[in-house]
């Protein structure tokens, strides 16, 4: 038995998904015409009350879509120091885009409206790049799954109100954010200008995210997607298994996000463990002492079939996901606390 907890990645489809996908109509999604991702555009923009929904391959590349969407080259986007658009894209905004990141030294991947209102180049000191766009991430992946409080969001949207800005959302995780926080999609569709949702990591989908907007910005989505290499065919097996995510695999994220504190609880009360981050959804972030070699700690747990990875200086993470079973998860727990 191997446990993988590298990431939420690493999930296979299931019987009922796989099923799903076998059976899936399709068409040439370039020319619109595969009803399974037309249906699975048409649910999800529902769901969260957006004008707009497009598929693509990657939530990297949704990301990079919006950022395309909202901005001009020479522009800058606020962000957190931590965000992935920063840090996990290969540089894409000043590839694609042309733009750079104005980071804030936030607080576990999050701000606050006065930190984003502060980080605003004034618009008339043209030595500065031009402010177009705010961007935050929901769960914070770096900041190891944590939740933004709502009424902070609706702050910043306040602030992107009064500068002119646009507002972008990375829910890549925000299907673990809404479950933890009992939010629903229409309140965060009601908040931003652009969202993009990953549906191949809690929701178990090989492949797959979907960028959410409204109108006036989504109208180039189409163009974008296509020059970034993402306009797709026969595509409507992979939205089919995205439909049957939606229907079987949100509420159950709750599982996940409790055997995530269950673990915490037990890396904590180990000695040569420094810290825990707090944990709410299904990431875990953990420090190890000075004396112990992170290299050393991963070949032990190596050695016992668990695999986790380095984050840098000494912490590790831990990800729960739909392939970790009840039968994994005890197995874990009494390795940990033998090691
Ligand atoms: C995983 C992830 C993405 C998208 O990653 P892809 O591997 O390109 O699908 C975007 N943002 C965050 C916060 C993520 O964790």
């Amino acid at each position: 038995m191997i446990i993988d907890l590298r990431s939420d990645t690493v999930t296979k489809p299931t019987k009922g998904m796989l099923d799903a996908m076998m059976s899936a109509e399709v068409g040439d999604d370039v020319y619109k015409e595969d009803s399974s991702v037309n249906l699975l555009e048409k649910r999800l923009a529902e769901m969260f009350g957006m004008d707009e929904a497009l598929f693509f391959p990657t939530g990297s590349m949704a990301n990079q879509a919006a950022l395309k969407l909202h901005t001009n080259p020479g522009e800058q986007v606020i962000c957190d120091k931590y965000a992935h658009i920063y840090n996990y894209e290969g540089g894409g905004a000043s590839f694609n885009s042309g733009i750079s990141c104005k980071l804030i030294d936030g607080h576990r991947g999050m701000f606050t409206s006065a930190q984003a209102e502060e980080a605003i180049n004034p618009p008339d000191f043209y030595h500065s790049p031009l402010t177009s766009l705010i961007e935050v991430e929901n769960t914070t992946n770096k900041g190891g799954g944590a939740c933004w409080d709502f009424e902070e969001l609706k702050k910043i949207r306040q602030v992107a109100d009064k500068h002119k800005l646009g507002y972008h959302l990375d829910g890549a995780r925000l299907w673990n954010a809404m479950v933890f926080k009992k939010e629903n999609p229409k309140q965060y569709g009601e908040l931003f200008d652009t969202i993009s949702v990953c549906l191949s990591k809690g929701l178990g989908c090989p492949v797959g995210s979907v960028l959410l907007g409204k109108k006036e910005l989504m109208k180039g989505a189409l163009r974008v997607r296509k020059i970034l290499g993402g306009g797709m065919r026969q595509v409507g097996y992979l939205a089919a298994a995205g439909i049957y995510a939606l229907d079987h695999h949100i509420e159950r994220l709750s599982e996940d996000h409790k055997k995530a504190r269950e673990i915490g609880e037990v890396l904590s009360q180990l000695p040569f463990i420094k810290k825990v981050e707090p944990i709410e959804t299904n990431i875990i972030i953990f420090e190890l002492n000075n004396n112990i070699s992170e290299t050393d700690f991963l070949n032990r747990l190596k050695e016992k079939n668990i695999h986790i990875i380095g984050m840098g200086s000494n912490k590790l993470r831990m990800v729960t996901h739909l392939d970790y079973t009840d039968n994994m998860h005890e197995e874990l727990l009494k390795t940990l606390k033998k090691i």
